[in-house]
């Protein structure tokens, strides 16, 4: 464990930030000293892992780096892995890889398994089995006051509800039990489009994305810039993975077929999950909408032709099992809306796309942490803060998408 009192630390931005103190925890006693030792100096906590979802500046802060505990067991037969801090979904899927089982994990593998399980955490696999917060298990914490606990259905249920999708504000984890999925094999590419089809594929989309089968999931993608080399320009780009039973996949890609045609190129194969490599979008922005309009349509396509326009929007549907929720899931998403656009483009960009979107936001995906209210329904809201309070009235856990105690 380190406590250097003035450092400079690279922040998401770039910027350097000094903490008011910094720590490399290496152990649960680490963490629960360096917790103690804020708590006695009157400092906020700000836990980093990857530093990949760090929105908030950790300047004057106690600052607990879990980057160095690593580590990933796995219980093949409970299709169980057991995740340390520090771990990464490159190191979930490799471990997991070896038993024909897959992890609920997004579409980059260097993010963290803690900061993305509990921001809600979706990926490829979440229309078939749930986000990555539906498939966490338990999780060990150190609480506000140092103390150890383990959060479970039947340990702190309302901890364990909380943590499945309200970030980090409960208290920093040391350990996750998370379910695996029975996925090894997945069908997964991109198919490129000219951007004069793109208007007619995202209506298709619109119209009969609900009849696709939930192991099937789609993201059609904007780009300004194409990436092949004989199609210079805007192109959409539609990124899909497979991972239902490989027999029936031909009548799912027939759909992705009558959406874009004969496509330019693609480089759909069977794969390893961990061999998926269909990119993901910057979230400058993220929006959710009912349904795709053939204004928003119009907008959005023609933001990727023009000039002062975004440089991709990534459409999503969402549906499958993130609609159908256990008895007793946590408080992540807005589970009745079908659609997202994940936007990298400046405010006026995402401004052209908010008129007929829901309001609702996506935790992982909500670049402003001052609109966290917007990723809840109004009770779930109001419920997380009343847990806040029960777990950290002093809120030292502000350093992220912050919940204010009720
Ligand atoms: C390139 C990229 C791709 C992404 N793709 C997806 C995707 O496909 N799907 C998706 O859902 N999200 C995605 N995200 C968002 C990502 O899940 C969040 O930014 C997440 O918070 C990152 O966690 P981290 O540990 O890597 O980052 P960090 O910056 O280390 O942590 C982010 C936050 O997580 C919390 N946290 C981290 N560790 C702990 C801990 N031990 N205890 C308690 N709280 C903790 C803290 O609040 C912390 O501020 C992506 C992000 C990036 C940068």
């Amino acid at each position: 464990m380190t406590t250097p009192t003035t450092s400079t630390h690279p922040s998401h931005s770039g910027q350097a930030v000094e903490p008011a103190a910094a720590v490399e925890a290496r152990s649960i006693a680490d963490i629960r000293s360096a917790v103690l030792q804020a708590r006695r100096r009157g400092l906020p906590v700000a836990v980093r892992s990857t530093g990949h979802g760090s929105l908030v500046s950790p300047d004057g802060a106690m600052l607990i780096s879990t980057s160095s505990m690593t580590g990933v067991d796995l219980d093949p037969d409970r299709r169980i892995a057991r995740v340390r801090p520090g771990a990464r979904w490159s190191d979930v899927i490799a471990a997991a890889e070896l038993y024909g089982l897959a992890p609920m994990s997004g579409d980059t593998p260097s993010v963290g398994v803690v900061g993305y399980t509990f921001g809600g955490g979706v990926g490829w696999l979440a229309r078939p089995y749930g986000y990555g917060a539906d498939n966490l298990v338990s999780a060990q914490l150190v609480t506000a006051d140092g103390e150890l606990v383990r959060a479970a259905a039947e340990e702190h249920p309302d901890l364990y509800w909380a943590i499945r999708g309200g970030g980090g504000n409960f208290g920093i984890a040391t350990e996750l039990e998370i379910r695996l999925a029975p996925v090894s094999r997945v069908i997964a590419g991109v198919a490129y489009a000219d951007i004069d089809r793109a208007a007619e594929a995202l209506q298709w989309f619109g119209d009969h994305a609900a009849e696709l089968p939930s192991t099937f999931t789609v993201a059609p993608r904007l780009l300004r810039t194409s990436p092949l080399p004989q199609h210079a320009g805007p192109v959409l780009a539609v990124g899909a993975v497979y991972a239902g039973d490989l027999d029936s996949a031909a009548t799912a890609f027939s759909g992705l077929h009558a959406m874009i045609g004969a496509p330019l190129y693609d480089d759909f194969a069977v794969r390893r999950y961990s061999g998926i490599a269909v990119p993901g979008t910057r979230p400058q922005g993220f929006e959710m909408y009912r349904e795709l309009s053939d204004g928003l349509i119009k907008t959005a396509v023609d933001s990727v032709i023009d000039e002062d326009g975004g440089n991709a929007l990534e459409f999503r549907h969402w549906g499958g099992a993130t609609a159908q929720p256990a008895p007793g899931a946590g408080p992540v998403g807005h589970r009745d809306v079908p659609f997202s656009i994940k936007i990298d483009g400046g405010p006026e960009v995402v401004a052209a796309l908010a008129p007929t979107a829901t309001g609702g936001k996506f935790l992982n995906f909500l670049a402003d942490p001052t609109q966290t209210r917007r990723a809840y329904r109004m009770h779930d809201w109001y419920r997380l803060r009343e847990v806040k309070r029960r777990w950290d009235p002093d809120n030292i856990f502000r350093i992220n998408h912050n919940i204010p105690p009720a």
